[in-house]
């Protein structure tokens, strides 16, 4: 009763320190948490090797079902709130440090060394206890923290909004398959009995719940409000995370640094992608530009700042008015473009109605924001990106010309009907 209310306390405990220092690891770096990971390994493997328990089931060692279990929590945590790179650092770390300790052992060895002054001398035979337990030992958490991420993210499928059943059958199962690896170690050297299997197993479940539920019970209560990174199941050590970063930097590189929108270079790709889907299946295009009127006054009365706000507000105001279709560009200085799913007539309601917007989103302020835009549709003599920018790029100088603030579309005849009805009735109202 006795050992199993101090197991229960030393899993507490580690469990306690490791996660404060996880927690700050913003502040201090990850290297600390990583190095108490390093240090609390050596105690486990000796522990593991020389220093077991009496419980009701059979023989436990804090080592393994506490400190053990423990630290492949540590690293399941590390992985759902870091990524695989840096999961494999600790790992990786064990191994190299384990393989330094065995082979500076066995030089000291080789010491003609000198009793101390009351004769004593020391006992570096423990390395062989605990020397093959070791290397065995991290090459089976190797294999473990691999399983782990991977459970973990298979699991995700099946059970992604019950984290503790998700986290602890991962937990379970990997610590039955190291329970397994472990013992079949210890039968074949040591001669150890299938009884030692089962305390150890029983032990290491009873770890699994315990950690789990201190696992669930952290990152709901102090790790809620990060936002976990999206993750796919690949090659868990290394084209995940550097896919993930790459993506994450094509999606970064292909926006422009003040408004976030998608830059000059993306509406080149993108638009000459869309002209010819557009072509191919006969669904519309058009393609709006927008250039906001005597941008340049605002710079000079009210300072490069101000106008740089009024971009950020003018992004915002696009995005707010895009249905699904349509892709905003900041295509430059002060230019915009839109690419829309719509017929030229809906295209050109659309452009009246950003027009506004912005008109009376402004009409209060120190000064006053218009917009001109041009707008062109995929057809005839439209076969490119570049014949539908010209076409709307005319057709906004020609916006310009006419006296600014406003969208000019098709030439009378054809389109301007449905604009000059839809000018009539809005000013009716
Ligand atoms: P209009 O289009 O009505 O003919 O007049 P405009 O004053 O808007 O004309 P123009 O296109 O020549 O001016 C664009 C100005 O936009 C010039 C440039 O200094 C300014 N500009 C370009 N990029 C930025 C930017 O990122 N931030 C700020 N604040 N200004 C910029
Ligand atoms: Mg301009
Ligand atoms: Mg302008």
């Amino acid at each position: 009763m006795l050992n199993g209310v101090l197991l229960l306390a030393e899993a507490v405990l580690y469990f306690g320190v490791m996660v404060t220092l996880f927690r700050f690891r913003k502040r201090t770096g990850l290297g600390v948490f990583v190095c108490a990971l390093g240090v609390m390994h050596f105690l486990e493997t000796y522990l593991a090797s020389v220093f077991y328990v009496e419980l009701p089931f059979g023989l436990v060692s804090p080592g393994s079902a506490v400190m053990f279990s423990g630290k492949l929590v540590m690293l399941l945590l590390l992985y759902m709130k870091e990524d695989a790179s840096t999961v494999r650092q600790p790992i990786y770390g064990l191994l190299a440090g384990n393989a330094l300790m065995i082979g500076l052992v066995l030089l000291l060895r080789m010491h003609d060394i000198s009793p101390l002054p009351d004769g004593r001398r020391p006992d570096i035979g423990f390395i062989d206890e605990m020397g093959w337990l070791m290397v065995w030992g991290t090459t089976l958490l190797f294999i473990d923290a691999i399983l782990i991420i991977l459970l973990y993210e298979k699991l995700g499928a099946y059970l992604r909004n019950r984290p503790f059943a998700r986290i602890l059958t991962s937990v379970a199962l990997v610590l039955t398959f190291d329970q397994a690896g472990f013992f079949t170690a210890l039968h074949f050297v040591a001669d150890a009995p299938i009884a030692v299997f089962f305390g150890g197993w029983f032990a290491k479940m009873s770890a699994a719940l315990a950690f789990s539920a201190m696992l669930v019970a952290y990152l709901r209560w102090f790790e809620a409000h990060d936002s976990a990174a999206p993750r796919g199941l690949s090659d868990i050590f290394d084209t995940l995370t550097y896919r993930e970063r790459y993506e994450a930097l094509v999606e970064h590189v292909g926006r422009d640094g003040l408004t976030g929108l998608l830059h000059r270079g993306r509406f080149d790709s993108d638009g000459e992608t869309a002209v010819s889907v557009s072509l191919r299946t006969a669904k519309p295009l058009s393609l709006l530009i927008f250039d906001v009127d005597h941008f340049k006054s605002i710079n000079d009365r009210f300072g490069h700042a101000e106008g740089d706000r009024v971009l950020k507000a003018m992004a915002g105001l696009l995005c707010d008015m895009a249905e699904p279709g349509d892709q905003v560009f900041r295509i430059g200085g002060e230019e915009f473009a839109i690419l829309s799913a719509r017929p030229h007539a809906m295209a050109r309601l659309y452009g009246e109605n950003i027009r506004h917007a912005v008109k009376t989103s402004y009409s209060h302020g120190r000064f006053d924001l218009t917009v001109s835009a041009g707008v062109a549709t995929v057809g005839e003599t439209t076969q490119r990106l570049t014949d539908l920018f010209a076409l709307a790029d005319q057709r906004l100088y020609k916006a310009k010309l006419t006296g600014r603030d406003r969208v000019v579309g098709e030439p009378a005849g054809s389109e301007a009907d449905t604009h000059d009805t839809w000018t009539r009735s809005r000013q009716n109202r």
